[in-house]
């Protein structure tokens, strides 16, 4: 695969047909999840990002293309090239590792020895099932193992891992497992609370529910340090 860190048309066109087919009908909309990372191919980053670029490029035109859309219109020309980047600079950026945030860890000279909460985190994700918009809150929280995160640096943990094609199941996790590397700790608790398009705007068209999902490790799994951390994050939703 790997030519000068280029894949040619042709071997894109191979590549693709190597995939496997999932009969959708069996399927239906059901979502499920795999494991905890992000089913990536290992060739994932053999082409540039310049050259996923041009390729989407050209594969977004022709979906635009089949669907009867007029590519010589004004407002449809850039479209194309729009998406391209916005997927593989923005929305999915989150896949590339060279990208992951390097955490700033401070000493815990104040010898904080609670839990710590950052909560209401605004991401932005999308569905790896309909690539679709999931948005929402996610709340975080750590006890501190004698080190200590920059809080701005939990934001961009989220935004981080959130920036791929998701199901809120993996992010959560994901999210979970990594501060709990970086701050070398078990004590990691995370709730998140999202909308996911593919519900609301499509399909069942339930515009009102949404989805919840968590991980508690270490601490958090003691009733009352759970407890702690939810009445935190809960009884003053509004502020
Ligand atoms: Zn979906």
């Amino acid at each position: 695969m790997k030519q000068n860190g280029t894949t040619s048309a042709t071997q894109l066109s191979k590549l693709l047909k190597e995939l496997p087919t999932i009969n959708l009908d069996e399927i239906g909309d059901a979502h499920f999840a795999s494991g905890s990372d992000t089913p990536l191919r290992e060739d994932a980053f053999d082409i540039t990002d310049e050259r996923k670029i041009e390729l989407i490029e050209k594969h977004f035109r022709e979906i635009m293309l089949i669907m009867g859309l007029d590519l010589t219109d004004d407002s449809l020309a850039g479209t194309p090239k729009r998406v391209a980047k916005m997927y593989v600079k923005e929305i999915f950026s989150g896949l590339n590792p060279s990208l992951k945030p390097k955490p700033t860890l401070f000493e815990n000279k104040y010898k904080y020895g609670e839990m710590l909460v950052e909560k209401n985190i605004q991401f932005y994700s999308n569905c790896e099932h309909h690539f679709v918009p999931i948005y929402g809150l996610a709340h975080v929280a750590y006890i501190s193992s004698g080190k200590v995160i920059g809080l701005s640096k939990i934001n961009r943990i989220v935004q981080y891992f959130s920036k791929r094609p998701q199901v809120q199941e993996r992010l959560t996790v994901q999210i979970a497992e990594e501060l709990k590397l970086m701050l070398d700790t078990q004590d990691v608790a995370i709730v998140m609370d999202a909308k996911h398009l593919c519900v609301s705007s499509r399909g069942v068209q339930d515009t009102a529910s949404s989805t919840i999902t968590a991980h508690y490790s270490g601490k958090f799994k003691e009733e009352k340090t759970k407890d702690e951390f939810l009445a935190h994050i809960y009884q003053s939703a509004s502020r």
